[in-house]
């Protein structure tokens, strides 16, 4: 069968409302940063969409030292039940502007229009009202009588979903009383600093957030600060470990949400047609640049040949290029330096003796693309089986029996994530007991919800984030 052709389906720019300049959010107030600025580029054109004033060490102390001030004469002594009001507030804010929100994160991050506008931004804003409903009903939540905040939170997010990230870190934050400096990407910084705007708006006192954008040193500055009691950082293993190393010692709290490979296993008695809709998302979703993103897909052998056939398939009728187009599946990897690690580790890949497909979709000449691409006869030993690629890369290895596949699937110093897929109830039952993965998915994956924990262990950090388990991060007890 046949596709059909779309007629180009573009969202307008305009209704990102862009700036041409942005700056660093401290104690109510947006001021220039006396960092170097940094200049945010659409990552689909190369284009600089704006100019971004960053802080400096002195602005994360102020943001810190604005912080602790709201924490101890505002929010800390406010009633949950007025904090929730802000909270709830907020949440309604973010859907009030959401398109806004949607188009400035697909310009500034690459992502398709479809996913900023239908899961980004919604989830951004059921983190804030899940959280609103939290406020007065900690005392209930199973942490004591009366569990006390923290103090002040330094969260480091990074660039694959900027705004989302943000609510993850600060809705949770903001619930249980404690107050933030965060930082955000320095690929991604917009849409943090509109949510500034946005705490502007919904009347919360100063200070209670402040947003310092910066590069990796900015994060550090946070990171090191005597007057944080607690860090959340969301990223990479290598700067996850950095940070505990910095925070050992200290009476910083942490929590770390990190990489990942997951396995994504699917068995002969699964629906082959839906399995390979899971797959795809599970890999292809945001680019493949996802913690969690299925990148090992582990295939009975009995199927392989036929799933590959139907991947195969499926895969080229994704619709890669303008991530503004309402029919775009794929779209712009995040950065230069991004596109650069897929390549690389894709090479490695054939120089290793994997077999390469990739979609012979168009691939736009300007901006940073990188076609989807499925390796299969993928030995465990090879890099693409054992480092997180971060791109629309899926390695396929096979296993015979359930117990292999467990294996296989516990085979990696990371643990965030898994999938089954099989049309037995007590199979999934078995598999997950067995899988060392923080989330399991049967049947479906890269589902998220503000009820649900979700977290890692081993490489893939600790700590969790959503659900009630997630305030636990947040709260003295
Ligand atoms: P990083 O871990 O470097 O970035 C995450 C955040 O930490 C960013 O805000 C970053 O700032 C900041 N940061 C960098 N260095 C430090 C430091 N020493 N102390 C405190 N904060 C710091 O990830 P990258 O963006 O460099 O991506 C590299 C790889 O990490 C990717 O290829 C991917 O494999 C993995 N990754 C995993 C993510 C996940 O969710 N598990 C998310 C992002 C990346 P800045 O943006 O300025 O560098």
């Amino acid at each position: 069968m046949s596709t059909w052709e779309y007629a180009p389906a573009p969202e307008s720019r305009e209704i990102a409302g862009l700036k041409p300049t942005y700056r660093p959010f401290i104690g109510g107030e947006f001021v220039d940063g006396t960092g170097e600025p940094l200049k945010s580029v659409n990552p689909a054109t190369e284009e600089v969409l704006a100019e971004v004033g960053t802080a400096s060490a002195s602005d994360v102390d102020a943001a810190v030292k604005a912080a602790r001030r709201a924490y101890d004469k505002t929010w800390r002594r406010m009633p949950g039940t007025e904090r929730a009001k802000y909270l709830f507030r907020i949440a309604r804010l973010i859907q009030e502007r959401s398109r806004e929100l949607a188009v400035l994160e697909t310009l500034d991050n690459g992502k398709p229009i479809k996913e900023s506008r239908d899961a980004d931004v919604p989830t951004a804003a059921a983190h804030f009202f899940y959280h609103a409903g939290w406020a007065d009903k900690l005392d209930y939540a199973g942490f004591g009588p009366d569990p006390q905040p923290l103090g002040v939170a330094g969260q480091i997010i990074p660039w694959n979903f900027p705004l989302l990230m943000l609510a993850w870190k600060i809705a949770p934050a903001l619930a249980t009383g404690n107050t933030v400096v965060l930082k955000p990407a320095e690929t991604t910084p917009l849409t943090a600093l509109v949510f500034a705007e946005i705490c502007q708006q919904a009347d919360l006192p100063p200070g209670v957030v402040n947003i310092v954008p910066g590069a990796g040193d900015i994060g550090a500055e946070l990171v090191n600060h005597a007057g944080i009691d607690k860090i959340a950082f969301t990223g990479s293993t290598e700067v996850g470990k950095l940070i505990q190393r910095s925070v050992a010692g200290t009476p910083k709290r942490l929590t770390l949400e990190l990489g990942g490979k997951a396995a994504n296993v699917v068995f002969d008695d699964a629906p082959l047609d839906q399995a390979v809709e899971g797959i795809v998302n599970g890999i292809f979703y945001n680019q493949g640049h996802v913690c969690c993103a299925g990148s090992r897909l582990l295939a009975q052998e009995s199927v392989v040949d036929e799933l590959l056939e139907k991947l195969r398939y499926r895969v080229s009728t994704l619709r890669l290029g303008d991530p503004l187009d309402k029919n775009t599946d794929i779209g712009a990897i995040n950065s230069a330096e991004q596109l650069a690690k897929i390549r690389e580790l894709t090479e490695s890949g054939v120089a290793e003796g994997a077999e390469q497909w990739t979609s012979p979709c168009p691939v736009p000449e300007r901006g940073f693309f990188f076609a989807p691409t499925v390796f299969s006869n993928v030995e465990q030993s090879m890099r693409i089986a054992r480092e997180e690629i971060f791109g629309p890369v899926l390695s396929v290895l096979t296993f015979r029996t359930p117990a292999e596949a467990v294996a296989k699937a516990n085979n990696t110093p990371y643990g965030l994530s898994a999938g089954i897929w099989t049309e037995k109830g007590s199979r999934i039952l078995w598999m997950a007991n067995r899988l060392r993965a923080g989330v399991v998915w049967a049947n479906t994956f890269n589902r998220f919800d503000p009820t649900a924990p979700f977290g890692g262990y081993q490489e893939s950090g600790f700590g969790r984030e959503g659900g009630r388990t997630g305030l636990e991060g947040y709260l003295d007890v």
